[in-house]
């Protein structure tokens, strides 16, 4: 029995999958939806709408940002909570008991057969079309620079300066570009460097896999959600995302050959 009924929408959406721009865009936490089968997992409407069950406004900057740039971009079409498809399969967070300091009871003591449920219907099908789209553009000679589109919460027990957060994990080629592009550009910006987080192998799956994996230039950006809560914060993130990558995307020659972080 799968997961999801015949009638709920797909575990991955493909937007401009035929883009003819160097970037692939990622929306790993772009939805809040959860499966009919799942009921709310014992949360409330407000608090599956947090931050904990999606990404806010990230989903709708990345299409712009798709649109702008020509790239593919690809999407979760359920929320984090079932299942985050940023994590390795099996890890405590993968299917997280409590996310934010909120118990989330519909995850508690699941056995193996309800995790793998989950996994076949909701991981496996957005990271096999992540796959398929970067084998077939290298099939094709084509270039993937791999941009992983993500927001975060203002404060998480302290406010949190940073009006962006731009993460690597061991390399840092592709971040260091963007992080002098914005400064330069934005100066008025609060830029943080793998701040608020860093990339790393068990609280991430992307950039671990399809960046260092194939050894493509990649980069997780973190915009602060208070800046993309409404379409107007979006449409300028999206406008300063889209100005960044022109800037590095002339260069990306000089980029690739720069030196790998240890
Ligand atoms: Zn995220």
């Amino acid at each position: 029995m799968s997961l999801l009924f015949a009638d709920e929408p797909s575990a991955v959406e493909i937007v401009n999958e035929s883009g003819a721009g160097d970037a692939v865009l990622l929306c790993d936490h772009a939805s809040p939806r959860l499966p009919r089968r799942l009921g709310d997992l014992g949360l409330s409407e407000a608090q599956r709408l947090e931050h904990i069950g999606w990404d806010i406004g990230a989903a709708a900057v990345a299409r712009h940002l798709s649109a702008a740039i020509d790239a593919p971009l690809v999407l979760t079409g359920y929320s984090r909570l079932a299942i985050d498809c940023n994590r390795p399969r099996g890890v405590p967070t993968s299917i997280p008991e409590v996310t934010g300091g909120v118990r989330v009871p519909g995850n508690e003591g699941l056995d193996a057969e309800a995790r793998l449920a989950r996994e076949s219907a909701l991981f496996e099908p957005y990271h096999g079309a992540i796959t398929r789209l970067l084998d077939r553009r290298r099939a094709a000679g084509r270039r993937s620079v791999v941009l992983a589109i993500h927001s975060f919460t203002p404060d998480l027990g302290a406010p949190r300066p940073w009006n962006i957060g731009i993460t690597y994990g061991r390399d840092r080629r592709l971040a260091g570009a963007f992080i002098e592009t914005l400064e330069r550009r934005f100066p008025d910006l609060c830029v943080g460097d793998n701040l608020p987080y860093a990339v790393t192998d068990s609280g991430d799956y992307a950039m671990p896999v399809y960046g260092e994996g194939r050894g493509l230039l990649h980069v997780l950006i973190e915009m602060r959600q208070d800046g993309v809560g409404n379409e107007a914060g979006q449409a300028r993130w999206a406008e300063r995302l889209t100005a960044c990558w022109r800037d590095i995307a002339a260069s990306l020659e000089a980029v690739e050959a720069g030196r790998i972080s240890s």
